[in-house]
């Protein structure tokens, strides 16, 4: 059975109470305070796992929990995390909110899911010069829990893009069997609509194809939500640029298009492309067509007239294609994304173009915009931070290097080790 939806709870572990103890000593009826630390609770992550394809191993089992942290008496234990595999292309949402939280593609590549509560400081954290035996002790933090959706999103083999209206849904129904609603609403499709194309009998390939909505002006710098979107096309092998030839001016919305793929990666730009100019059947667009495969010759590309709705043009499309898509056995590789992306359960860490790590998220945005780096203490602060919110783990995960540039909201920060240890 092919499991392409699943909903878990996970729960990490609760950190450790820390100790309010007494040392023992001869002829003193209370020594000073040696309470521990807590051990830190175990956290819930998510990991990619080549060998699977499905998200099966979650059909019956939906309730995760990491283990807690050990009490501040003994020598402090930390829980242990949970590690839950997933398959590649899984998009983890919020159940509650709907949000995305991760996008996990790449081999290896994990996100926490939930956070294992910090261990209680122990009561030799409290000793003042006035107060030398304190009985506060902290008590841990409790895990976090979260109720999970899993979405396995197909990596397609083709991305079909191009402005709304351009016709993509109704060439994705003409060459699969999938029946994507047609003339929706941009912003009303959350999910691509896949299909398998059939190449012919001849051909054994079954390549995916993927319509890819609401990619719009701005979206490459989030405007719209084609910014999620983008993502899922840096994953195929070939890309179908629809373009309506019944628009006021196509050339301008190719246009748009290429830039906004440019400016996500312009490695995308690289990619085989298919440039189809929709709606030939019409004679506002039959009129357009010579002089807009003209100036794709020119620029060295290729162009393809056809009609989506009327089937006109389609069986060239597809011996084109299958000429552009790589054999059969490449095409059953996993396909590389372009860039580590991990978002993280409020925070996330993506490259910028220039290599640089940023780290998005509402709250350590605004704690940095609070911060003057000038003062060590206010620095030394905002690390600890960065830290509580595993924000420095994360960024060690996905490879950050002493002197690595990191930009937060307006700061840019050169990373360095935090000189303290790791509670
Ligand atoms: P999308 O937003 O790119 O997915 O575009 P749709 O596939 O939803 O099509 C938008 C509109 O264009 C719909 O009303 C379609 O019926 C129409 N359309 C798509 N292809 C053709 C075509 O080849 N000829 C004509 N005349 N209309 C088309
Ligand atoms: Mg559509």
């Amino acid at each position: 059975m092919f499991l392409d939806r699943v909903k878990i709870w996970v729960r990490a572990g609760d950190g450790g109470d820390g100790a309010a103890t007494f040392r023992k000593e001869a002829h003193v009826p209370r020594g000073g305070p040696d309470g521990g630390d807590g051990g830190r609770g175990g956290s819930v992550y998510l990991r990619v796992d080549p060998g699977q394809t499905t998200l099966r191993d979650f059909q019956y089992k939906h309730h995760f929990k990491a283990t807690p942290g050990g009490r501040g008496e003994r020598a402090r234990r930390h829980g242990d995390d949970l590690l839950l595999d997933v398959p590649p292309g899984t998009a983890v949402l919020d159940e509650a909110s709907g949000g995305l939280l991760a996008d996990l593609v790449a081999t290896g590549q994990q996100a926490m899911v939930a956070r294992g509560g910090r261990g209680g400081l122990g009561n030799t954290h409290f000793k003042t010069a006035t107060h030398q035996a304190p009985k506060h002790a902290q008590k841990g933090e409790p895990g976090e829990e979260h109720w999970l959706r899993l979405e396995l999103r197909l990596i397609a083999d083709i991305g079909l893009v191009g402005l709304p209206n351009a016709g993509k849904s109704t060439l994705l129904a003409a060459v699969t069997a999938a029946r994507p609603k047609i003339a929706d609403y941009p912003f009303t499709t959350l999910e691509p609509n896949l299909g398998v194309m059939d190449l012919g009998d001849d051909d054994e390939r079954r390549p995916t194809i993927a319509d890819v909505p609401g990619l719009i002006e701005g979206a490459s710098s989030g405007a719209g939500l084609g910014h999620a979107f983008l993502r899922h096309i840096e994953r195929t092998r070939v890309l179908v640029h629809v373009v309506d030839g019944s628009s006021r001016d196509p050339e301008w919305d190719h246009e748009v298009i290429r830039e906004e793929l440019g400016a996500h990666d312009p490695a995308l730009l690289e990619k085989p492309m298919l440039v189809v100019f929709n709606k030939l059947d019409l004679s506002s667009a039959r009129d357009r067509w010579p002089a807009f495969a003209r100036a794709r010759r020119a620029e060295g590309g290729e162009a393809m007239g056809i009609a989506a709705a009327t089937g006109e043009g389609l069986d060239a499309f597809r011996a084109r294609v299958a000429e552009l898509l790589p054999s059969a056995e490449e095409l059953k590789a996993p396909p590389e994304p372009a860039g580590v992306v991990v978002h993280h359960i409020d925070s996330m860490i993506e490259r910028d173009r220039d290599g640089a790590f940023r780290v998005r998220g509402k709250r350590i945005e605004r704690i940095a915009a609070q911060t003057n780096f000038d003062v060590e203490e206010s620095a030394e602060r905002f690390q600890r931070d960065l830290e509580r919110m595993g924000i420095d783990a994360e960024l060690r995960r996905v490879g950050v290097e002493p002197g690595d540039l990191v930009r937060i909201g307006g700061s840019e920060l050169e990373w360095e080790p935090t000189p303290w240890e790791d509670a």
